[in-house]
């Protein structure tokens, strides 16, 4: 109840109406959990005891109980009416408690001095607040200190008091109360809030001077701000005074409880002045063996364990390994199972490899290759490895003994990671023993269980020593060798190798089951080598060393009888060759390679860098066979690690990305440049099959005039198809640019290069379908390559290939007839294109049928019309392209007809001479096919080639000085 009695003075009346009614609003206070008192008026039970000034001065503590019968104090001033009032009011001394920044809370009421009745000019609406820093207290500042100075006036020794005090603001009401609002009993209690900052002592007294106001001073609160006790992530922070400027943050590091650990670093969080934890670093996690469940450390059940700070949760031991107690931080592998240091937690426990299988050998010479089959068990490890031991077998039964230090082993002898190894230079005629393991990372751990080995026994061959020269003639030379000491096993064969001294890029073998051969077709006046090596059941031996032995510059006296024995062979053959010769020129067939016999037990095989010339046995396998692509793609291609390979520079751009080119660098082999086709990243899986599809069909190709692949790289991104590097790119490209700067016989040559890889890709039944001389890459030496493979692939790439109406992309221009109309692509088909390529070679890269359309061309072609001659074109190139344009694709010639018209033009440069009659040549319009012969057989023929091709070569000469020097005297030839 508001008590009207407690003040005589009708201002100060006024005040207490307004102190009751306050205090009666301000209700039950709860404090904020960062917040501490260091005095709070109202919570005092006593009397405050606070001092005022003057002595029995106005400032007066008014005692009232609420509702609840607890004290209230209030401090009331009101000598609104009198001047120069000075009166002060302090508190008793307030332990900071440590706090360097407090706040004081005021809460009080004050009269509006212009409300005042008869208007009072002294009158005041603000007080100011003052403090004073002190570490002693009551020692050093008694009660009423203030009223007692010894020995000094009352004035002087309040003046040296007050002079100590600090003053903190003036306080002014934001709302002042007014007879009206009392009257009203309208509530206006102001509250105001002060911090108060650095403080140093251990304590300060707090003082309210008025100067002639009227107020009520409810309850004055001292407080400072902390960060409370705090568990977060497992740390624990302690209560955490703030720092004592405003915003300056207090680093607290805390403390990992309940069996956690910090995880990377020690938890961190920030004390702001406001009291608030701010910025957490950092955090604890359940020591391994325990999981985090609710906010505690939980030990991991038996058969669990947790091993990494950084996994959550306990997890159940991988196969193969157990935990029996709780709380395991790993779990142990059980017997006959390991794991080695750099295994995973999480990976089951594995035990050794199984021996390898299916071990076979296969003896070249002095070398061995030894190729095996994965074990069957690769005890749940990838990392199995594979180790040889070679030992050789000592005569006699003396047992066996390791191979030495000279024995090499391709790649490596141990930690080989494919099944295959090439052992070589092993001793000749020798028997070997190899034991092949199998290995993995655990191998080692487990070396008391038996090793597991396959064994392959091996005998190497015997190379023949010496090579005897008998008989020596202008173009032949007898030779004669020994068997080898020992054969392992019964010869079959032998095989001389021969080539031209320092022409070894090109040589022939011969084949002879006997131990002696006559070798013909030399060169008088040469000196050949000649090497023999022997062929057994096992494979073939070593060759033998070099053997330089020279043909004869003269007629020697065999010769000479041999000459004058001339008419006598002469005519023994005269009625054969009459009848071969007429049969042949009948039979219309063309001049094409056959395979040359020298008798049933003699093959003849050329070679030329090392390739064999024509092969023609093994056949092409379409990819599409493989039901797995990337099985087809690892039958062909060899795989590459990309670390041997260097990227240096961006060559072209192909359908599935960048082409790009640089060195390879593949173990034990030298380096080379190669051009490096890319698969852009974000492929979809018909793409990556589609792009390799190439590789496929590349990698079973080996020819001098077809690209070579090296390999693929599909273990790594991006994949990548590796091929030779042709330093002149595409050959169209390559014409334009050097437009008229070749003679005739090189462009017939890199024709002819062309015309060998296309004989080659027919022999293996491949049909390329987009033959074009962009698809022709030419390299430094002007060697041109066939390539851009893959059916369905390469016309899908060619920006030339149209859709037809038949469906299906098609190159028109380059395109036989019947492949445009349906679809019927075959070598000969491939021929017509042949004929267009040879087209755009002789004039330099010019566009067949110019700007014509599609459409346009097909009409042409389909009426008889074909490309005129090119400028400059020799006659005889001309026919050959007509040729091949035959409407009747049976007309049109093979390959092999191709290159051996082509060989004979280049050794007959004169019959290039003659150039495309230029009436005949109407540039840029097409002319009539008149069916062209462009038989080989009606170019002029020498009779040394005709002799050459019925292996009668060696009678060239015999019949040169007879007189005989054309076919047309040969097939003139008498009996007599
Ligand atoms: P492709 O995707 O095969 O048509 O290749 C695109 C371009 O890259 C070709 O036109 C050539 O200019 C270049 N290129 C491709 N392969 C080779 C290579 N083996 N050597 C040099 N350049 C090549």
């Amino acid at each position: 109840m508001p008590s009207r009695s407690l003040w005589s003075c009708g201002g100060a009346r006024l005040v207490a109406w307004t102190w009751v009614w306050s205090v009666a609003l301000l209700g039950a206070r709860s404090i904020p959990a960062n917040e501490v008192n260091l005095l709070d008026s109202r919570a005092v039970m006593v009397d405050l005891g606070w001092v005022a000034y003057p002595k029995n001065g106005y400032w007066e503590e008014i005692g009232e109980v609420d509702e609840n019968y607890a004290p209230i104090h209030t401090y009331q001033v009101c000598r609104v009416m009198e001047q120069n009032q000075n009166n002060w009011l302090h508190t008793n001394w307030i332990l900071t408690e440590g706090a360097q920044r407090v706040f004081i809370e005021l809460k009080f009421t004050l009269r509006d001095c212009n409300s005042l009745p008869g208007g009072v000019g002294t009158c005041k609406e603000t007080f100011n607040m003052y403090y004073y820093e002190t570490d002693g207290g009551e020692d050093e500042m008694e009660e009423g200190e203030m009223r007692d100075g010894p020995g000094m006036t009352e004035e002087e020794d309040r003046a040296m008091k007050e002079s100590r005090y600090i003053k903190i603001d003036t306080i002014a009401a934001d709302e002042s109360f007014t007879e009206l609002d009392l009257g009203d009993r309208v509530m206006k209690l102001n509250t105001e809030v002060r911090d108060l900052g650095p403080l140093t002592r251990k304590g300060f007294y707090l003082a309210f001077q008025d100067l002639g106001a009227c107020i009520a001073l409810v309850s004055v609160r001292v407080f400072y701000k902390r960060c409370p006790f705090f568990v977060k992530s497992l740390a624990e922070f302690p209560d955490t005074i703030p720092g004592s400027e405003a915003s300056q943050l207090v680093e607290v590091v805390g403390h990992c409880v309940n069996n956690s650990l910090p995880l990377y670093e020690p938890p961190r969080m920030h004390c702001s002045t406001e009291g608030e934890w701010l910025v957490p670093i950092g955090k604890c996690v359940c020591q391994p063996g325990f999981e985090e469940i609710s906010g505690f450390c939980q030990v991991c059940s038996v058969g669990f364990y947790r091993s990494l700070l950084e996994s959550l949760t306990c997890s159940k031991c991988p196969p193969h390994s157990v935990a029996r107690q709780t709380g395991a931080t790993s779990c142990t592998c059980e017997d006959g199972y390991y794991k080695i240091d750099s295994d995973p937690s999480n990976m089951a426990c594995t035990r050794p490899p199984s021996a390898p299988r299916n071990a076979i050998s296969n003896v070249n010479e002095t070398s061995v290759f030894l190729e095996w089959s994965v074990p069957t068990e690769t005890g749940g490890r990838k990392d199995v490895r594979y180790n040889i031991l070679c030992r050789q077998v000592l005569p006699e039964g003396r047992g066996l003994e390791e191979c030495g230090p000279n024995v090499r082993f391709l790649p490596r002898r141990v930690g080989l990671s494919n099944t295959s190894v090439m052992v070589a230079d092993l001793q000749s005629h020798t028997n070997y023993s190899f034991l092949l393991e199998a290995v993995n990372g655990v191998s080692e751990l487990a070396r008391e269980h038996a090793k597991q080995y396959v064994s392959l026994n091996v005998t190497t061959n015997q190379a023949v020593s010496v090579v005897r020269k008998g008989h020596t003639e202008k173009s032949s030379i007898a030779l004669s060798w020994a068997e080898p000491d020992r054969p392992n096993g019964i010869i079959l064969e032998y095989e001389i190798k021969y080539f031209e001294k320092e022409q070894d890029s090109s040589y022939t073998i011969i084949k002879s089951k006997e131990t002696e051969m006559v070798v013909e077709g030399l060169k008088p006046s040469s000196v050949y080598i000649f090497q023999v090596r022997a062929r057994t059941s096992a494979g073939y031996g070593a060759f033998s060393r070099r053997f330089e032995f020279q043909t004869s510059p003269y007629l020697t006296a065999t010769s000479e009888r041999a000459q004058a024995s001339i008419v006598a062979v002469a005519v023994t053959l005269a009625l054969v060759l009459l009848a071969v010769v007429a049969g042949f020129l009948l039979s219309g067939r063309r001049c094409g390679y056959s395979k040359a016999k020298q008798d049933p037990e003699e093959e003849k095989m050329h070679f030329h860098n090392g390739h064999i010339k024509f092969p023609g046995v093994r056949t092409y396998i379409d990819p599409l066979t493989y039901e797995d692509p990337n099985q087809a793609v690892h039958e062909f291609a060899q795989e590459i690690d990309v670390s041997f390979i260097s990227i240096e520079r961006i060559i072209g751009a192909g359908e599935f990305g960048e082409v790009c080119s640089g060195p390879l660098r593949l173990p034990g082999k030298r380096e080379i440049q190669v051009a490096i086709k890319t698969l852009k990243a974000g492929y979809t899986e018909q793409q990556r099959r589609d792009f390799l599809w190439e590789a496929s069909i590349m990698g079973q190709f080996n020819h001098p005039n077809i690209i070579r692949l090296e390999g693929v790289v599909t273990k790594s991104k991006p994949v990548m198809i590796i091929t030779e590097y042709m330093e002149n790119g595409s050959l169209d490209t390559f014409l334009k640019k050097n437009d008229g700067q070749f003679t005739v016989i090189q462009l017939v040559g890199m024709l002819r290069g062309i015309a060998s890889g296309m004989r080659y890709l027919s022999d293996m039944g491949y049909v390329h379908r987009d033959l074009a001389a962009r698809n022709i890459l030419v390299n430094s030496n002007l060697v041109c390559k066939v390539s851009d493979f893959g059916l369905s692939r390469v016309l899908e790439d060619d920006p030339e290939a149209v859709y037809t109406t038949r469906g299906g992309k098609i190159p028109i221009r380059w395109t036989a007839p019947e492949a445009i109309a349906y679809r019927k692509f075959t070598s000969a088909s491939d021929v017509w294109s042949y004929g267009i390529v040879m087209w755009e070679v002789m004039s330099y890269g010019e566009r067949p049928y110019w700007e014509m359309s599609n459409q346009d061309v097909i009409k042409a072609i389909e009426e008889s019309y074909r490309l005129p001659g090119p400028m400059d074109c020799p006659e005889a190139l001309y026919h050959l392209m007509m040729d091949c344009w035959q409407r009747e694709r049976s007309n049109r010639p093979k390959f092999d007809e191709i290159v051996c018209l082509l060989d004979k033009l280049i050794r007959n440069p004169s019959s290039l001479k003659k150039l495309v009659n230029s009436s005949h040549r109407v540039s840029n319009l097409l002319v009539e096919h008149a069916n062209v012969q462009g038989d080989c057989n009606t170019l002029s023929q020498t009779v040394g080639e005709w002799l050459d091709s019925i292996k009668m070569g060696r009678y060239t000469e015999l019949f040169m000085e007879g007189g005989y020097s054309s076919l047309e005297t040969v097939a003139q030839m008498t009996s007599e």
